[in-house]
C-alpha cells in the first residue's frame, strides 16, 4: 500500500506537487536564459514573500545554518560585541556561531518556554556597544516566538543591527521586515517558504549592505562572502549570466514556483492560515488535557506546536504510535527536556483537514498508550476553531 502518512514535523514539511515537479525537470545551465529568468523572478518574488521592498536577496545552496552563517560571517569581525536574544536551541546556534568570527557574545536568557521581556533585551543592550542583536523568531526547540516588531524597534534605536533567524517563521509567521527595521531575515527552504531541503535564503536591508561595506577585514568564510556572491544575485536579478559556485538550479526552480503559490495566497491572507490552523491545533491539545512548553499564549508560535507529554507517557512509543495512526510528528529538540514534549509542524500547505488528521492521530496515540481522556474531545475543540 502507498505510504500515506502525514509530515507533520517543523521540517521539512509536506510540499506543494507543483513545486516537487519542478524539480524533477530536466537540468538547465546555470547560464542558460530560461533559468537566469526564472532565477532572478525567485529573487524579486523573495523581497515580496520577506515584505523587504529595499531587501538584497541572497539564495545559496546549504540549509538554515548557511543561512545563520551568511548574516554572521559577513556581519562580524572579530572583536565586535554581539546580544543573542535567546529562546532555545537555536539562540544557542547563534552564539556558538558569531564566536567563530571573533564576536564578543552576551546572551539575554529567558526560562524554558519563555522569552527575555523587552526590557530586559533593552537593559542588555544599553550595557554595552554591542554591533549586532541576533532574535530567533520561533526557536524550533521550545515553540515560542519573539516579538520581532519590539525587539527591532529596541535595536534601531541604538543604532544596533537586527539579524531575525526566521528559519521557522518566514512565510508563516507574521514578518515585516521593511516595516519594522528589521536588518537581516534569513529561513531555509525546507520549511513555511515549502521547497525540498537544499537552500539557505536571506535578504539584507540597507543598513546591514552598508556595515558589510565597511567592513576592515576579510570575511572569515570563503563560500559565505557577500563579495562572492552579491555580484551574482544582482546579476540575475538584471537576468545576466554570472558564477561564483554553480546554483542548486533545481532547487532554484522548485522554489519559484512556491514563492509564486505564495504570492498568490498572499502574504496576510497566509499569515491567516497559519494562525487558523495554528489555534486549532493548540485548542485540539489543550482539550485533550495536555499542556505546551511555551509558558504562554502570547509566546506561543503559529507555525508549530509544542505539547507535553502526560505523565508517565513514553515518547518514542507515542511517536510511533501517531505514526501507525498516519501521522509523524518529532520528538523533543530542547536538552533540557528533551523527552517531556513532542512537537507538531504546521506551516506551508498545511490544510483544515491536516490539522484534524493530526489531532485525530495524537488521540490515536494517546489512547494506545493508555493514556486516559474523553474519545474525541480534542477533534472537537480543533473542529470548534475551524467552524469559526
Ligand atoms: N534556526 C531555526 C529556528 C531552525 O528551526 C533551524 C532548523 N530546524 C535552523 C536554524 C537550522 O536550519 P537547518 O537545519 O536547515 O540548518
Amino acid at each position: 500500500m502507498k505510504d500515506r502518512s502525514l509530515l507533520m514535523i517543523p521540517g521539512p514539511i509536506e510540499f506543494e506537487p507543483a513545486v516537487l515537479s519542478a524539480m524533477g525537470n530536466p537540468t538547465p545551465s546555470h547560464v542558460a536564459p530560461e533559468f537566469i529568468e526564472v532565477f532572478g523572478q525567485a529573487l524579486e518574488r523573495m523581497r515580496e514573500v520577506f515584505l523587504a521592498p529595499d531587501g538584497q536577496p541572497f539564495v545559496v545552496a546549504g540549509s538554515g545554518t548557511l543561512a545563520m552563517d551568511l548574516a554572521g560571517a559577513n556581519l562580524v569581525e572579530p572583536g565586535d560585541r554581539a546580544l543573542v536574544v535567546n529562546t532555545g536551541y537555536f539562540g544557542d546556534r547563534y552564539g556558538d556561531l558569531l564566536g567563530r568570527y571573533g564576536a564578543e557574545v552576551t546572551h539575554v536568557r529567558a526560562p524554558i518556554g519563555s522569552r527575555p521581556a523587552l526590557d530586559e533585551v533593552e537593559a542588555a543592550l544599553s550595557a554595552g556597544h554591542y554591533k549586532l542583536m541576533t532574535v530567533t523568531h520561533v526557536d524550533t526547540s521550545t515553540g515560542v516566538v519573539t516579538d520581532v516588531k519590539g525587539l527591532a524597534a529596541l535595536a534601531r534605536a541604538r543604532g544596533v543591527l537586527i539579524v531575525v533567524d526566521g528559519v521557522c517563521s518566514v512565510a508563516g509567521e507574521v514578518l515585516r521586515m521593511t516595516e519594522w527595521g528589521v536588518d537581516v531575515a534569513l529561513t531555509a527552504s525546507q520549511k513555511a517558504i515549502g521547497t525540498p531541503p537544499g537552500l539557505a535564503l536571506l535578504v539584507a536591508g540597507p543598513r546591514a549592505l552598508e556595515a558589510f561595506s565597511h567592513r576592515k577585514t576579510d570575511v572569515g568564510n570563503y563560500y559565505a562572502d557577500w563579495t562572492n556572491w552579491l555580484p551574482v544575485m544582482q546579476a540575475y536579478e538584471a537576468r545576466k549570466p554570472s558564477y561564483f559556485g554553480t546554483p542548486a538550479v533545481n532547487l532554484v526552480s522548485a522554489l519559484n514556483v512556491s514563492l509564486g503559490q505564495i504570492l498568490a495566497e498572499g502574504m496576510d491572507a497566509r499569515f491567516l492560515r497559519h494562525s487558523r490552523v495554528s489555534q486549532a491545533c493548540k485548542a485540539g491539545i489543550a482539550a485533550l488535557g495536555l499542556g505546551q512548553v511555551p509558558l504562554s499564549d502570547e509566546m506561543a508560535a503559529t507555525t508549530m506546536t509544542a505539547p507535553r507529554y502526560p505523565a508517565g507517557l513514553a515518547g518514542p512509543d507515542f511517536l510511533a504510535k501517531a505514526k501507525a495512526a498516519g501521522v509523524i510528528l518529532a520528538g523533543g529538540l530542547h536538552p533540557a527536556i528533551r523527552g517531556e514534549y513532542f512537537r507538531i509542524g504546521h506551516m506551508g500547505a498545511v490544510s483544515q483537514g491536516d490539522v484534524l488528521a493530526t489531532v485525530g492521530a495524537v488521540e490515536s496515540a494517546l489512547a494506545a498508550c493508555g493514556y486516559g481522556f474523553e474519545h474525541g474531545v480534542g477533534i472537537a475543540a480543533t473542529m470548534g476553531i475551524l467552524a469559526e
